[in-house]
């Protein structure tokens, strides 16, 4: 089918047709991707505007019980150093976040049972009376009730990737969880008022178009507040240590479809473009994207999170983050939610 028919159909209202999507993820020429790119930086116009929002993540702990196969803090890792931030750690970086004007707090970590449901409540109601900010957690499954205490101590919004909505990949990938429970713990956090976030990763070992597609379809049914789309990258200590990293045109494309068939959701450019590629960020931000994470983890930790190679080579400090970012957005007439 003709490019721009595809893009013009994706674009209306109703339910994205299946061989739109596989058409336009199966290109893989930039300049004739380019009217799909065009109609998605035009709908995140229309829709969410020129604003780009900003989430200061702090990422507290990199002890993880699971061992998905392809992140760097599987649990089986044993070459990495493992740290925990302390209460007061977790606090200062959070006034840190708030000192630079960033109106949204990303507590992250893997999945560790060290922070119980108890420590966890005191740390977000202080965090919460302390600074007042937006609070979105990011750290894996946990049984309803927790959730549930989260919400009641001021916790916003809760991030849980998908990660892949193809069955068969999502077992191969996660020897100890299962999609099942994953979608479920999506239904708590929508049935709990948290907003809430998914979005998977692009070139898995594996996943084809017609996997993305499914991707792009779940992020849609699952009615999503927020969608994290970032490519997979392998890193050395796990065993898809020779698997090839996904590319940058699909992650760009993916986004893009995601904010056709999602006009409103919030997408972030994610880190892990910016490794891929130097301009990734801006790449992002004119396919769809409307949502950038700097982050204020300490730096002596922020090496030790290490979920993929090269978060290290990307320059990291938040606030240059945030100056080059508004040099940048001013350039393309956009501006920084402060
Ligand atoms: N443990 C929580 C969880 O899994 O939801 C939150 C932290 S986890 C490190 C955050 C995200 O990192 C995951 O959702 C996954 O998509 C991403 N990630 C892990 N390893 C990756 C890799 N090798 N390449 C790209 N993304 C990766
Ligand atoms: Fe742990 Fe999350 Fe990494 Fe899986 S993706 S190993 S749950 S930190």
């Amino acid at each position: 089918p003709e490019i721009e028919e595809c893009v013009e159909r994706l674009s209306g209202s109703g339910l994205p047709r299946w061989e739109d999507l596989i058409a336009l993820l199966s290109l893989e020429d930039e300049e004739e991707l380019q009217p799909l790119f065009l109609a998605a930086d035009t709908r995140r116009k229309e829709v969410m505007g020129e604003v780009v929002h900003l989430r200061g993540i702090v990422e507290f702990s990199n002890y993880c019980e699971r061992n998905c196969l392809y992140c760097g803090l599987r649990q089986a890792n044993r070459q990495l150093q493992r740290y925990r931030m302390t209460d007061r750690e977790i606090l200062d970086a959070a006034l840190t976040v708030q000192e630079a004007k960033v109106a949204t707090l990303v507590l992250q970590s893997g999945e560790d049972s060290f922070y119980d449901t108890m420590k966890l409540c005191r740390l977000i109601e202080k965090i919460k009376g302390e600074t007042g900010l937006v609070i979105t957690l990011s750290m894996g499954e946990r049984p309803r009730e927790d959730y549930e205490a989260f919400r009641e101590a001021g916790a916003d919004r809760y991030l849980l990737k998908h990660e892949t909505a193809v069955p068969a990949l999502y077992r191969r990938l996660h020897p100890d969880s299962r999609r099942e429970n994953r979608l479920m713990c999506l239904k708590w956090l929508k049935e709990l008022g948290y907003e809430t976030g998914t979005g998977c990763m692009v070139g898995l070992p594996g996943q084809d178009s017609a996997a993305l597609a499914e991707d792009i379809l779940l992020i849609s049914s699952l009615k999503a507040d927020m969608a994290g789309v970032g490519p997979f990258l392998p890193h050395p200590q796990t065993p898809l240590a020779s698997c090839t990293a996904g590319t940058v045109l699909t992650t760009l494309v993916v986004l893009a479809l995601v904010r056709l068939t999602c006009p409103a959701i919030h997408l972030p450019a994610t880190t892990a473009l910016s490794v891929l590629h130097p301009e990734g960020r801006m790449k992002a931000l004119a396919a769809g994207a409307n949502v950038v994470m700097p982050d204020f983890t300490p730096p002596a930790y922020r090496r030790l999170y290490d979920l993929y190679p090269g978060r290290t080579s990307v320059p990291q400090d938040p606030l240059s983050t945030l100056r080059t970012l508004e040099s940048e957005l001013n350039r393309c007439g956009r501006t920084l939610l402060i």
